[in-house]
């Protein structure tokens, strides 16, 4: 077994924040995580985030466990239901969020500065030597990149990338409807769909208006207000 002292510094900051952790959740009687033991977990809100190390939603949400079902992908993108034999990870989760856990509101959480998304704009070559998981996964964003060089081809690379992610989000909206189970929820109002957009530089999350194809500031009590964003053009 590994001897603490001979850790990694990288490992050894992970062992003192899981001795925090402990600290907090484990040194009391009746403690959150006992309930989520006994009960088991009772999340209304699944998250699909991207895997950026910067945009983990239960520490931008400053959740505790239990809380919220989480869903990351590169990109935080959703493919559209299909049903073959295929291994769909991103799609199995959804599943057992929704239909076996009850889940009441699904939030697409995107970012700015998105890695995936910039491979996408300037179509850079797989790393690590082989043709294959990243570009077959960012073609899902596509319609997304189209649409930033049909309406947008002018503006920076930046913006673009904002542009694009924000897109994106809209097909990843359009594509949870293809599933059966979440249109039928959707329809009969138990499941809500939203897409938020974090702007890293700003700090802020910013929110679809899904009428007008409009990114808000999302503000304290579900308001929202405009911020200098352009209308989406779908
Ligand atoms: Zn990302």
């Amino acid at each position: 077994m590994d001897k603490l002292d001979d850790m990694p510094e990288d490992i050894t900051n992970l062992i003192q924040g899981y001795r925090k952790f402990r600290k907090q959740y484990f040194s009391e009687p009746n403690s959150t995580f006992e309930d989520l033991v006994r009960l088991g977990q009772r999340p209304k809100i699944l998250m699909i985030a991207c895997s950026d190390s910067r945009v983990d939603p239960a520490i931008v949400m400053n959740c505790e466990p239990g809380e919220l079902f989480v869903i990351r992908n590169v990109a935080n993108l959703v493919p559209p239901f299909e049903d073959d034999l295929s291994y769909h990870g991103t799609s199995a989760a959804l599943q057992f969020g929704i239909c076996g856990l009850g889940i009441r509101h699904v939030i697409l959480f995107g970012h700015t500065q998105c890695g995936g998304i910039q491979a996408l704009l300037e179509q850079t070559p797989e790393t690590c030597g082989h043709k294959g998981f990243i570009a077959k996964w960012m073609e899902l964003a596509k319609p997304a990149h189209e649409a930033v060089l049909q309406y947008h081809a002018d503006v920076s690379l930046e913006k673009k990338n904002t542009l694009c992610g924000q897109y994106s989000l809209i097909n990843s909206l359009r594509n949870l409807k293809t599933f059966p189970w979440i249109a039928e929820r959707v329809a009969d109002g138990s499941l809500s769909l939203h897409a938020w957009n974090f702007d890293l530089n700003k700090g802020m999350i910013e929110v679809l208006d899904q009428e007008q194809n409009y990114f808000k500031e999302l503000k304290e009590g579900n308001d929202t207000e405009e911020a200098e964003n352009l209308q989406l053009r779908v």
